[in-house]
Order: C-alpha cells, then structure tokens, then sequence
C-alpha cells in the first residue's frame, strides 16, 4: 500500500535538507547540483524511459534524465529520481515514463516527486483561492494550467495530483488529461516551454560530480591532456573542451 501521509513527510524532509522552505516552487536542476557526490546526465532515452538513479556504495551516484521530454516532465522526472536517491533501497532503479503505473515504489516515487514539486498547503491554498474566483467548487481547465505553471511541472502530473483533491473531480480530471495545453498556456500569457523539450542539438549534457572529479584529475596531475578532453567529450562537454560557439567569453554580471 502506498503510504501517502509517509510520502508527503519524506517530501518536506527533503526540501528542508536542501535548504527549500516549505512551500515556494522551486529549481530543482539547480538543487540538485548541490548534492554531493550526484552526477547527472541529460540523455534521449527514448520512447518509454523517463530517467535512471544508480547508486555506488561509495556514495557516488547518477541521475539520468531523458531530455527528449518536455521540461515540465523532466522537472518531475528529476523529482521522482530525488525520491529512489534518498529514500529508496534499490540501488539501480531504471523508470518507466507513465506516470503512476507500474510497481508500487514507482508510484511511490511518483507521488513523492509531486509533493516535493507542489507541497501540499500551498496547493491547496491556491486551489481554493482559484476556484473562489470561478465561484465554483471545481477547477477549470485555465486554473489547472495557473497551477502546472507556478509550480512548474508537466501537465499530466498537476492534472493526477489535482485528482487527489477535492478540487477537480474524476470525470472533469480524466477529460482534463486528455487536452493539449500548450496554445492555451500561451493565449493565458505563459511561456510555452513547460510543454516543449530542448532542442535536439541540446538534449546531451553532464552535470556535477563525474565533470569536478575529471577536472581535478587533470589538476593533480593524474591525467594527461588527452585522456581530460576524452573524458568529458564521453560526457558530452565538447563546450569545455572546445569552448562554446556562441559563447562571448565571460560576462561579468
Ligand atoms: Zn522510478
């Protein structure tokens, strides 16, 4: 059985290790990066992956993210991963794309990244306010976009999470999933990039850990030139090896 109130606590605890308040939306690539030891890779996996988590005894550890998905997806993917990271005794976990499908600790998982990304008071909060406004008890499908983009995160996810409140019933949520938001995002006045993946060409990067360890390595002498610039060509840094086209040099802002 899947322990909601459990989930939701290990949600706060998480936020509060990282230096989050309680309730505000939050950057998780950039809080992510603030875990030591975590690498992570942004890679399209295809058709049916969402993402990975390998852990090592040794306390390293890999999230991947399949970038081929929106950015409003890859936000919850890097949340769901958060959760098989800290909370989740497995050491590889490798994670299907549907959401809330599959084994129990994926849904777990799933539940957990969107308590993590929506704390609970703050939805409900904004949840009430919203449909005070509409003079109805239930959501429209405007208020559900305001509350995917605030938190930033995939429409289907806000859509699922909505259902467990008693803001948007199941008939009102099953149509909801089935919409495509994305020009009704922007006609409200929203950026459309919750709904958009990056750009092929920028879908292969590295992250943290594995990139500090290789420059370090090369620092202290333990790598020659070439294996440096091997290693992060492995990882996809050929900005660091090459130094980035468009890039002017450094801005000093
Ligand atoms: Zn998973």
């Amino acid at each position: 059985m899947i322990d909601y109130a459990l989930l939701m606590t290990q949600a706060a605890m998480l936020r509060r290790e990282l230096g989050e308040d309680s309730s505000s939306p939050i950057d998780i690539f950039s809080i992510a990066l603030s875990i030591e030891g975590l690498t992570i890779v942004y890679y399209p996996l295809g058709e049916n992956l969402s993402g990975m988590c390998i852990k090592s005894q040794q306390g390293n550890s890999l999230i991947a993210i399949n970038s081929a998905m929106t950015l409003g997806r890859q936000r919850f993917s890097m949340a769901h991963e958060l959760y098989h990271l800290r909370f989740d005794d497995n050491m590889i976990s490798v994670c299907a794309k549907k959401i809330n499908s599959g084994i129990e600790i994926e849904k777990s998982a799933d539940m957990f990244a969107s308590y993590f990304l929506m704390p609970d008071a703050a939805l409900m909060e904004m949840a009430r306010k919203l449909t005070e406004k509409n003079g109805s008890k239930q959501l429209a499908l405007n208020d559900v976009i305001r509350v995917e983009q605030y938190f930033g995160i995939s429409h289907q996810a806000a859509v699922y999470r909505l259902m467990h409140t008693p803001y948007l019933g199941l008939e009102n949520g099953n149509a909801f999933l089935t919409e495509a938001v994305r020009g009704k995002a922007e006609a409200l006045g929203y950026s459309s990039a919750l709904y958009r993946p990056l750009p092929e060409a920028n879908q292969h990067m590295t992250y943290g850990n594995y990139i500090h360890q290789v420059e370090e390595a090369l620092e202290r002498g333990l790598i020659s030139n070439g294996k440096y610039e091997e290693l992060l060509m492995d990882a996809f840094r050929s900005d660091l090896v090459y130094g980035d086209d468009e890039e002017e040099g450094d801005v000093i802002d």
